[in-house]
């Protein structure tokens, strides 16, 4: 089983990634978190990535594609895993069907409006030690700047500046968007609302794994929360 979150930058993969994993028992596989501990180590290939990292640039298709068939390699993927954040092209999508094809899967699109996301990735902070994230009006440390796991002070993230942000949603809307219709055209691809609470998203989730109930598909989702926007 492969469970792919697909969503803009700031939409929600990472928690629900991690709720998921606890849930699942499949580990989450994050390119960003992988790119950024290569970066942390200045490895060859986190120094190149991080000149793109930075201008919220994607990093090759294959350098990122080797970092997944090496991870997806190990142990602990053999039953199933989450991937968030890959894969982000077309061509990543083909790459993941080559390097691992006939597993079942299933790809969750998390949406949120553009505005949200900008609001959001703007607030976020993480903890440059123990890699915690917080956001300074909806998920605020106990201390303001402090990590409530480790008491390091928190940062934001280079690429979190309000210039990168809408880079990354312009990058996310040209590229990565078009693999919503990619996975639709494989009856693979099922759409849930990602602007309210944390919970709701994952029953969502949670509900769309465990079998689609009557009445509940890809497009119903998103028109419901296009409905939640209209004016009542
Ligand atoms: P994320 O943490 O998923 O927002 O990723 C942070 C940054 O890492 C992105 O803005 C890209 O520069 C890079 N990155 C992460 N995943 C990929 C991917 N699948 N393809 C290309 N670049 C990626």
């Amino acid at each position: 089983m492969r469970i792919i979150l697909l969503g803009a930058p700031g939409s929600g993969k990472g928690t629900q990634g991690d709720l998921l994993e606890k849930r699942t028992g499949f580990p989450r596989i994050s390119t960003g978190d992988l790119l950024r501990l290569a970066v942390r180590r200045k490895t060859p290939l986190g120094l190149r990535a991080e000149a793109f990292m930075v201008q919220g640039l994607l990093v090759s298709d294959e350098v990122v594609e080797g970092l997944v068939r090496e991870r997806i390699a190990e142990a602990d993927c053999r039953v199933g895993y989450i991937l968030d954040g890959f894969p982000r092209t077309i061509a990543q999508a083909e790459a993941l069907a080559a390097m691992d094809g006939g597993r079942p899967e299933i790809v969750i699109g998390i949406e949120v409006d553009s505005e949200i996301l900008i609001e959001r990735l703007c607030g976020r902070r993480v903890c440059p030690a123990c890699q915690a994230v917080y956001n300074v009006s909806v998920q605020s440390p106990a201390r303001p700047g402090v990590c409530d796991a480790c008491g390091r002070g928190l940062v934001q993230r280079p690429d979190d500046t309000a210039e990168v942000i809408r880079k990354r949603i312009a990058v996310y809307l040209e590229q990565t968007a078009p693999l919503k219709d990619y996975y639709r055209r494989k009856n693979e691809f099922r759409a849930v609302d990602g602007q309210g609470p944390t919970e709701e998203i994952a029953a969502a989730i949670a509900r769309i794994l465990d079998g689609t109930p009557a009445g509940t598909t890809a497009e119903t989702a998103e028109d419901g929360r296009k409905d939640r926007r209209s004016p009542a």
